[in-house]
C-alpha cells in the first residue's frame, strides 16, 4: 500500500507524522472520505471544493493547487492499482510547537491514503440497520459550524461509543432543539406517504455530498423531496428511513429507538434509490 505523504509516495510502515502535528494535538485540520468507482474518482470536484472550503474557513493554506492535488490522488490511486475503493484526503495544520497558535505551523501536511472499503455487508442493505437516538448533541454553527468537514471528530466519536453500548449499528444525532440532523457519520433520510423528508443542513448537519446526489436523483425520478425540520417523533412514525454517505452509499434504517420502522426492512423507495445511485456511480465518466 502506497500513501502519498507531503510530496513522497511512501509505505504504510513509514507513513508517519510528527508527535508535533497540530492535526494530532488538537484535531486542526480537515479531511475528505472519496469513493473510487470503476477507477474514478467519484464527485472529486464537490469533494475538492468542500475540502478547501474547509480550509478557508480556518485558514489554512493547502499547499497544492486543485489540480495538483487532483493529480496526487489519481498518482495515488494508480500506485495502489485501485479500481474501487476509498480515498481518505487529509489535511492538517502540521507540525509546530505545543502551543495552539497555527502560525507556529509553517506547513500543512497532505496525506492521501487509498483502501479498499470495510462496508456494511450487502445483507445489511436490504435488512436495514438498527439505530438509537443518542444524548450527544451536534455542534451548531455558532459553535464548531458543521460544515466544516475537521479532523475534530470527537462528538461523532462519543456518539458512536452510545451507539456502541446500545449495540447498535447507526446513531441518530440531534441538534440542541430536538431537531434530528443526522447519523455519526452520515446523513439522515425519512419517508412518509411517497415523499422524501432530509433535514436542512443549517440545523446541524454536513452537507454530504452522497445526501446531494440523493436530492438530485429523487428530482430526476421524479420523487418529492422537501428539506424540512423533523423530530425523533417523525422518524418513529416513518414509512422508510435511510442513511447516505460516502462509504455507507444509500441504506436503510429497520429500527430506531426500539420502534419499528415500517415493515422492519428496507423499503421500495430506499432500494429504489440505492439502485439508481449505483446505477449512477457505475458509469464512466459521473464526476
Ligand atoms: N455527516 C458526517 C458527520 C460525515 O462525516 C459524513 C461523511 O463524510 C457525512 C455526513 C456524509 O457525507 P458524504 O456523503 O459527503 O460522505
Amino acid at each position: 500500500q502506497w500513501i502519498y505523504l507531503d510530496g513522497q509516495y511512501v509505505t504504510k510502515e513509514k507513513a508517519t507524522v510528527s508527535v508535533f502535528d497540530h492535526g494530532f494535538l488538537y484535531g486542526d485540520g480537515i479531511f475528505e472520505g472519496i469513493r473510487i468507482y470503476n477507477g474514478n474518482i467519484f464527485k472529486c470536484k464537490e469533494h475538492l471544493d468542500r475540502l478547501y472550503d474547509s480550509a478557508k474557513s480556518i485558514m489554512l493554506d493547502i499547499p497544492l493547487t486543485y489540480d495538483e492535488m487532483r493529480e496526487a490522488m489519481a498518482e495515488t490511486i494508480r500506485r495502489n492499482d485501485m479500481r474501487n475503493g476509498y480515498i481518505r484526503l487529509i489535511v492538517s495544520r502540521g507540525p509546530g510547537n505545543l502551543g495552539l497558535d497555527p502560525r507556529r505551523c509553517p506547513k500543512a501536511s497532505v496525506i492521501i491514503i487509498v483502501e479498499q472499503l470495510a462496508i456494511y455487508p450487502e445483507a445489511a442493505y436490504l435488512n436495514g440497520l438498527r439505530a438509537v437516538s443518542v444524548s450527544q448533541r451536534r455542534n451548531i454553527p455558532d459553535a464548531l459550524n458543521p460544515k466544516i468537514k475537521s479532523l475534530n471528530y470527537l462528538n461523532n466519536i462519543l456518539v458512536k461509543i452510545q451507539s456502541n453500548l446500545a449495540e447498535a449499528d447507526e446513531a441518530v444525532m440531534l441538534n440542541a432543539q430536538g431537531y434530528v440532523t443526522e447519523g455519526s457519520g452520515d446523513n439522515i433520510f425519512v419517508i412518509k406517504k411517497g415523499v422524501v423528508y432530509t433535514p436542512p443542513c443549517y440545523l446541524g448537519a454536513l452537507e454530504g455530498i452522497t445526501r446531494l446526489a440523493i436530492i438530485e436523483l429523487c428530482e430526476k425520478l421524479g420523487i418529492p423531496l422537501k428539506e424540512e425540520p423533523f423530530t425523533l417523533h417523525d422518524l418513529y412514525i416513518a414509512d422508510e428511513v435511510f442513511f447516505t454517505g460516502t462509504a455507507a452509499e444509500v441504506i436503510a434504517c429497520r429500527e430506531i429507538d426500539g420502534r419499528i420502522i415500517g415493515e422492519g426492512h428496507a423499503g421500495p423507495v430506499t432500494l429504489k434509490l440505492l439502485e439508481e445511485f449505483r446505477r449512477i456511480v457505475d458509469q464512466d465518466g459521473y464526476k
